[in-house]
């Protein structure tokens, strides 16, 4: 991802803040912190756990296991990000990420699809409350994390003309599953 906006030393913050949360219990860091161009704060960033005791990581297209950070870690790093500067702009592949609203994509394939948001162990029941005590502590006062799924590339089609369908809103006190 690309992070305009903060420094070096507040990214460092983002990502000590996210290990804060008990789902991540200082499970994240930086794979690269790369400063892009000289005068603006702007850098590539890539995310990966430490070990796989604790959640946080993702599986790759088989099932297994890979060190990458996982849909989760990756939006608690955002709202990290976005309460250590509210203007903060965080870049992923062509899009601009919206730190309080996560798109919840296919990475699998068109026949295996498997949403973004399945390809980690955070759902499990335990890890799950977690998530959402880890959510709850990031946001602001009177700010919701909504979390949108995306159909694009599933083999139904029926299910690829819809538009991103709401699926999850956490609010500090209430939690909506749709
Ligand atoms: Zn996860």
């Amino acid at each position: 991802m690309i992070v305009k906006n903060l420094s070096e030393k507040q990214l460092r913050d983002a990502l000590e803040l996210t290990n804060k949360t008990p789902l991540l219990q200082g499970n994240l860091e930086f794979l690269k912190l790369e400063k892009l161009g000289l005068k603006k704060e702007k850098y590539r960033v890539r995310l990966k756990t430490k070990d796989y005791s604790k959640p946080g990581w993702k599986t790759g297209f088989t099932g297994r296991k890979t060190p990458h950070a996982c849909f989760h870690s990756h939006g608690l790093f955002f709202l990290a990000c976005v309460k250590i500067n509210p203007d903060v702009k965080i870049f992923a592949g062509n899009s601009k990420i919206k730190p309080y609203t996560w798109l919840d994509r296919n990475i699998g394939g068109l026949i295996n699809s498997v949403f973004h948001s399945d390809s980690c162990i955070c759902k499990d029941d335990d890890n799950y409350s977690l998530f959402v005590e880890s959510v709850r502590l990031l946001l602001p006062e009177n700010e919701k994390l909504e979390v949108w799924r995306d159909y694009t590339g599933y083999f139904d089609l029926s299910l690829q003309k819809r538009k991103p369908v709401k699926h999850l809103t956490i609010e500090k006190k209430s939690i909506f599953e749709e």
